[in-house]
């Protein structure tokens, strides 16, 4: 690969639970790239707001400046032709069209490094995550700690109450768990218990499965 640098392109992903450091790894390898004076672009779905509107910035607050976007096709409306290698945070959110999108910079020559969400709150593959690992060159999977009990946590476990897919956060509505402790009921149990308006036959579903 060495040989072929200056011409082939090829695609790095970062997986892993929340907590798990994979901003800072992402940030760590495109600072290595801009040491070398390769050109850098970093891009984040707009969805993701928690810290900072400009720049990425990991949990632990170590930041680096970014283009938010909406969609993944803006990638390719954004990119300056110079740019040697493009970072993509949260790439979860971005979708199916990410796998095109990135297969397209990769075979331009571009070092293309995307971190994300492999699992989502039910512990389900989150696409385009998935596809992503599948057609990637090099893959990385990190685990963080469960809050729980200390094994290694590959799993998001979603706090608060809410079924829809994409719910953004972190200090207090997400913990890392391990397999063991992971309950992918919890979030469901919960939006049930704060609707009140349940009807008496779901009512009665509920009391006839013990729960
Ligand atoms: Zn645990």
């Amino acid at each position: 690969m060495d040989i072929v640098k200056h011409n082939m392109g090829w695609i790095e992903v970062i997986v892993g639970p929340m907590f798990s450091g994979k901003s800072e790894e992402l940030i760590r390898r495109l600072r290595r790239a801009e040491i070398a004076r390769q050109r850098v672009q970093i891009f984040k779905p707009a969805i993701d707001e928690r810290y900072s509107a400009t720049e990425i910035v990991s949990h632990s607050g170590l930041g680096i400046r970014s283009d938010n976007i909406s969609k993944a096709s803006e990638i390719l409306e954004k990119i300056d032709p110079r740019t040697e290698v493009i970072g993509i945070d949260e790439g979860q959110f971005l979708g199916e069209p990410l796998v095109e999108e990135a297969t397209k910079l990769a075979n331009m020559g571009k070092r293309v490094i995307i971190a994300g969400l492999d699992t989502d709150y039910l512990g389900r593959p989150f696409v385009p995550m998935p596809t992503l690992l599948a057609i990637a060159e090099e893959i990385t999977k990190l685990l963080a700690i469960c809050m729980r009990c200390g094994n290694p946590a590959v799993h998001t476990q979603r706090l608060v109450a809410s079924e829809d897919l994409i719910v953004v956060g972190a200090g207090g509505m997400y913990e890392a768990r391990c397999r063991r402790c992971f309950d992918a009921n919890l979030a469901h149990e919960k939006s049930m218990q704060s609707e009140s308006k349940q009807t008496p036959a779901q009512r009665l579903a509920a009391r006839s499965t013990g729960s």
